[in-house]
């Protein structure tokens, strides 16, 4: 949908996604997104966003006056894994222009002492957003030693850690839980077309794959309810079929009821 250091039209992304066309975080109701935006005049607002090392970049949440709170845009980015939401980070140039930088994955957040609008000294909220890309593909091949319940405990539980490093290890593995959660859950069998994995991994598991139904780009933690175990046909489908819209509903419906079963 979008290519890392592309240049896009701020309005034409709206005009695509929806969403509030001004400010830092912009969350539209009909697509499961949260479009951020960084700049570098956020600074005369108590900004303070930055890269600290190639992969992880600290997001300044929304707020101008005051501390800020876990509410709206900035609960949106916490809460994106578990709400099955992408986040895809842009840069502000000039003249409403923006470049693409990727998506990211919310691996935790801090707070630091930052002077708001009217330059009172406030408590901000610093996502620490990770590219997507840094956490490891969703590569089939590792047998599931836990049970299915063990399983999709681990899938669900939120990041942590004490630094970050920790943390992105940790998001690593919440990664790696979805994928093998989903595929215990499926037990060999795709959930789009109901058919057995076409063949077996040399490690004797069936092969199917891990697909984000509402995602833009596989890979990443997830709500387990937003991911389903396909075959390699039914996956190219739902990314590249003509049906592709009908396959990822009716695999939401599937999995949906097969969550409830298990949420009872
Ligand atoms: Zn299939
Ligand atoms: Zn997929």
């Amino acid at each position: 949908m979008f290519t890392p250091g592309q240049l896009y039209e701020r309005a034409a992304i709206h005009e695509r996604l929806g969403g509030q066309q001004r400010g830092g975080i912009s969350t539209p109701r009909g697509a499961p997104v949260a479009l951020l935006f960084t700049s570098k005049t956020g600074a005369a607002y108590g900004y303070h966003d930055r890269w600290i090392d190639d992969q992880v970049f600290l997001f300044t949440g929304a707020g101008q006056v005051g501390d800020m709170r876990f509410v709206r845009g900035n609960a949106a980015i916490r809460d994106h894994a578990r709400d099955g939401k992408d986040l895809l980070l842009f840069e502000q140039m000039d003249g409403g222009v923006c470049r693409f930088v990727g998506q990211m994955v919310s691996i935790g957040h801090r707070f630091e002492r930052l002077p708001d609008r009217d330059g009172n000294v406030r408590r901000a909220i610093l996502f620490e957003l990770a590219r997507l890309e840094s956490l490891g593909s969703d590569r089939p091949g590792h047998r599931a030693s836990a049970d299915l319940a063990e399983l999709r405990r681990r899938a669900l539980a939120a990041p942590d850690g004490e630094d970050l490093t920790a943390r992105l290890q940790t998001v690593r593995e919440r990664s790696r839980d979805v994928r093998r959660y989903v595929l215990a859950r499926a037990g060999g069998v795709c959930e789009a077309c109901d058919k057995p994995a076409p063949f077996e991994t040399a490690e004797g598991e069936p092969f199917l794959e891990a697909h984000h139904i509402r995602r833009l780009s596989d890979g990443g933690p997830d709500n387990p309810r937003w991911v389903a175990a396909v075959c390699p046909n039914c996956h190219r489908r739902a990314h590249y079929g003509v049906d592709a819209v009908e396959v990822n509903g009716k695999l939401s419906k599937v999995v949906r009821a097969k969550e409830a079963g298990f949420e009872a």
